[in-house]
């Protein structure tokens, strides 16, 4: 349920409605200020309150009840797009921003090399995973902590902001201590108590959707997170799983524009997750922003044949370049007053 207050409400009557809504065992899931009207939207059962109580409360404008299950990340209550701000990077409010680098942090040189590229090509965010979920016990799992440390030193030397995954609800506050973005995995996206925990965080979040998840799902997983008081979430479609074998998943180029009529938060697309085939990633990218994506993200590697993950998916040096500067283009013929990247 959505509550609209009329413009210039005293505290007062703010203050007693609060009281009420409380009394009756809901929550203030959410106050979104914004065109002159404050809205709040109301999370628990809803039915312990009846709409014309509310109505009646002085300050109240209208009542309008959120029929969709997912309430706070939806435009009923907020209509405005949501822009993820942080260091140096900005996602949503109609810029494109390239999130790019390896898969995995595999050493000093190999993350330092790839920040340094991708910094004087003009990348926004540097991704490396320090934590991989993999899909087989025997792969390499990732460097860690360790791998937490070569990422923030690599920020330190180019300015670049760091994302990367965090696996289990325990890591999250020393994996916040170095990242400026948490990323929360397609393996992931239900771990409800991961949810919630990275949802207590002050770092924006980065969910991907889950390889078998409906939209529906996926946005429910991103209300967990704004449930808890985190609105910076920002939303990947990283391909779903299909019959389709010539590619690892199949991006869903429809969720773009989907979830973004059904939600306020920015959309991202993962092409190289989506493939598994990096000769299909750049082609991917340039449909991403055709789609209306508000960004990209990427795996590049200096040596994508001898990557320790993902090498098939990873751009090199050359084709990363090739990208953005196609990017730049399809950006100029559809969107002509906002000819940058
Ligand atoms: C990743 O981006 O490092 C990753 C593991 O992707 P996904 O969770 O989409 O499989
Ligand atoms: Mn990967």
């Amino acid at each position: 349920m959505i509550v609209i207050l009329k413009p210039g409400v005293s505290i007062e009557s703010m203050g007693e409605l609060v009281d009420f809504i409380q009394d009756r065992g809901l929550r203030i899931g959410r106050i979104v200020r914004g065109d002159g009207r404050t809205v709040i939207g109301l999370l628990g059962e809803e039915q312990r309150i009846p709409i014309d109580r509310l109505r009646a409360f002085e300050g109240v404008e209208d009542v309008v009840p959120v029929e969709r299950p997912f309430k706070l990340v939806g435009r009923e209550l907020q209509p405005e797009d949501t822009v993820v701000r942080g260091r140096g990077f900005a996602v949503g409010g109609g810029g494109f921003t390239v999130i790019a680098g390896p898969c995995a942090v595999e050493s000093k040189s190999q993350i330092l090399e790839c920040a340094r590229f991708l910094k004087a090509q003009g990348a926004d965010v540097l991704r490396g995973g320090a934590y991989k979920p993999r899909t087989s016990p025997y792969a390499f799992q990732g460097m860690e902590i360790e791998g937490l440390e070569l990422l923030a030193h690599a920020r330190e030397e180019t300015g670049l902001a760091i994302i990367t995954e965090v696996v289990s609800a325990e890591d999250v506050e020393k994996v916040g201590e170095f990242a400026d973005i948490l990323q929360v995995g397609s393996r992931n996206m239900q771990n409800s108590r991961l949810l919630r925990r990275v949802g207590k965080s002050d770092r924006p979040v980065f969910l991907k959707r889950g390889q078998s998840a409906t939209l529906e799902e996926f946005l429910l997983a991103a209300e967990y997170v704004v449930a808890e008081g985190n609105a910076n979430v920002m939303l990947c479609e990283r391909g779903i799983r299909t019959f389709e074998n010539y590619t690892r998943n199949t991006l869903d180029i429809a969720a773009v524009p989907l979830l973004k009529q059904l939600s306020h938060l920015p959309v991202v697309v993962d092409p190289s997750h989506a493939t598994g085939r990096r000769d299909l990633v750049v082609p991917l990218a340039v449909a991403a922003l055709a789609a209306g994506a508000d960004g990209v993200m990427v795996e590049v590697h200096p040596d994508p044949e001898n990557a320790l993950s993902d090498g098939p998916q990873s751009l090199t040096f050359e084709q990363f370049t090739e990208m953005m500067g196609d990017l730049v283009r399809v950006r100029e013929a559809l969107r002509p007053h906002l000819a940058e990247v």
